[in-house]
């Protein structure tokens, strides 16, 4: 029997139409250092009819490939709804990948023109002529004369090129399985690969994200969108922000802690998300010049394990509620959030905001042992996490078809590398990525725990552990340390301060100190860079 229900395709056209006119006066505001360039959604709607209108004279159809490469600023905002609207698919390059890799992704998913920010032409120039599909590059805030296009390339300035065109397009219908975007991993470990998103799987997980038990947007809230539109979807926010009719207030090249603090302190935003080395970096500076953040009523963060000291340093000395998420590219990102059971007090609470937290109902999840039996939901069972559901990926984006990574896929699940426990009440405590688990004489240590405990140091800033080889035990923790400005600390008492957490064969006995953990380009610690600094002698 079928339903009686209108068959209503959920498309991204559909957001745009109704974030234009339903809540059409909320905002998007671009930090400039010392104010804000805003637009209404109205505004982007106008623009984005522009731009589809101009792409389209540039021959750009259904299932062509648009790039951007751009900072989270106002226009990027537009080209993210307008491109997938008309039934293109938006890629958003990550302007931090190494040179091979980005003329790699760009090739790979045959972007056919870019819309590059005027102060990242320097960074891409260079790399352009080896992007063999690009056939038109749109520069925004910029001067397109700044750039000697390659042969074949056209190059137009964003705001001359919409300023032509009519605000008005007849946006397709489009099948809500169509493509919408692609994003690649960050590469962290291995080669990027592409994920496809659906409209589909865009709209469910932006109605995920506004939900309560997601991220819970408010058509009161103005989010800061620190974490870059070209990581996993910036966890899906400008979407969200659309359905929700919440204001944006992107940080545009402003991210360091003090920008990042100043453009809060004069647009007090409501909710922010970013990884936890850029708010380690704000708690860092607000050590040193404090400032009232009350008016941030919930921070998400994930991306990599928050630690726990710098959850309750939020909460207990700046009034800011830390929200610990857990996802991946590959899953659009939004899978667990750390909201805790209602009922307990602020006390009880934290053992569950520190874990990765609860799966939405769209998401399933189990784990997977070693020899591919599933793992009791236990509390206490190890296993692989697998998780499916509608905006999770199911393969990789192959051009010509052939299976990319098949191991990462089973049965239907995707294989997400992440090894940890589910409790009974359905909560993910994340023990590592299995690549980076420590095997210790034929038991496990936790990176992550060993990083998040040495963190809860006062002269620590940052820590980052690494297995290195060890002839007697296989492999042995790592430890390189940044301390805090103006601190100092021994291996003795760092060692002692874990001394209380951990068994005695887990307590790290090799130490090394250092200026900065070198960091992925999306701001994680890079544990590959760590171990081929260790094995080339550069870490002792
Ligand atoms: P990459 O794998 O290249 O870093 P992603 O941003 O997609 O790119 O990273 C997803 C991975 O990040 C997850 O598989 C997991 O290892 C890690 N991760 C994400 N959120 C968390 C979290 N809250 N706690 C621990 N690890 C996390």
């Amino acid at each position: 029997m079928l339903s009686t229900m209108q068959d209503e395709q959920l498309s991204l056209a559909t957001l745009l139409r109704y974030a234009s006119t339903f809540v059409g006066d909320a905002t998007v505001s671009t930090w400039t250092g010392d104010g804000v360039r805003t637009m209404t959604y109205r505004e982007v709607g106008a623009d984005a009819g522009r731009l589809a209108n101009a792409l389209r004279r540039l021959d750009i159809g259904i299932g062509d490939r648009v790039a951007t490469f751009m900072w989270n600023n106002n226009e990027h905002l537009v080209a993210y709804i307008a491109v997938p609207a008309m039934g293109a698919v938006l890629h958003a390059l990550n302007i931090r990948l190494f040179p091979d890799q980005l003329v790699y992704v760009a090739n790979h998913a045959e972007d056919q023109v870019i819309l590059v920010d005027g102060s990242l032409l320097p960074l891409l120039a260079p790399q352009l002529p080896r992007m063999t599909t690009v056939r038109h590059v749109i520069v925004v805030n910029g001067d397109p004369a700044a750039l000697t296009a390659p042969e074949g390339v056209q190059v137009h300035a964003y705001a001359d090129l919409i300023a032509a065109e009519s605000d008005n397009f007849d946006f397709p219908v489009i099948d809500e399985k169509s493509a919408a975007a692609m994003c690649y991993t960050s590469g962290t470990t291995g080669d990027p690969k592409g994920v496809v998103y659906s409209h589909r799987s865009n709209w469910l997980h932006a109605m995920q994200v506004t939900s309560p038990n997601g991220m819970g947007l408010y058509n009161s809230d103005t989010i800061l969108t620190i974490v870059p539109l070209f990581h996993a979807n910036a966890w899906g926010l400008p979407y969200a922000a659309l359905m929700a009719g919440a204001n944006l207030l992107m940080p545009d090249r402003f991210l360091q802690p003090d920008p990042l603090l100043a453009a809060m302190a004069d647009q007090k935003p409501t909710f922010a998300a970013a990884v936890p080395t850029i708010w380690g970096g704000v708690l860092a500076a607000l050590a040193a010049k404090p400032q009232d953040l009350t008016h941030l009523r919930m921070v998400v963060v994930g991306g990599a394990a928050v630690p726990p000291a710098m959850m309750r340093a939020f909460q207990e000395e700046h009034g800011v509620r830390v929200v610990h998420a857990w996802g991946m590219t590959e899953t659009s990102p939004l899978g667990s959030v750390s909201h805790p059971p209602a009922g307990l007090s602020e006390d009880d609470e934290w053992a569950y905001r520190f874990t990765q937290g609860r799966f939405p109902a769209g998401v399933q999840a189990r784990l997977v042992a070693d020899d591919g039996s599933v793992v009791a939901n236990d509390g206490v069972g190890l296993g692989e996490l697998e998780v499916r559901g509608p905006w999770i990926t199911g393969s990789y984006y192959s051009p010509d078809g052939t299976q990319v990574d098949p191991d990462k896929f089973d049965d239907g699940w995707l294989r997400t590398g992440d090894v940890g426990k589910i409790s009974p009440n359905g909560y993910l405590t994340l023990v590592d990525r299995s690549k980076d688990v420590i095997k210790s004489g034929g038991e496990w240590i936790s990176s992550v725990d060993l990083e998040n405990a040495v963190m809860g140091h006062p002269a620590v800033a940052e820590a980052a552990v690494i297995g290195v080889p060890d002839e007697k035990w296989d492999e042995r923790p790592l430890v390189a340390i940044v301390l805090a400005e103006g601190a100092t600390a021994k291996p003795e008492d760092l060692r002692e301060y874990l001394a209380s957490s951990f068994a005695k064969w887990q307590l790290p006995e090799r130490w090394t100190f250092i200026e900065e953990v070198p960091k992925t380009s999306v701001g994680k610690f890079d544990k590959k860079r760590l171990r081929s600094a260790y094995a080339e002698g550069e870490l002792t």
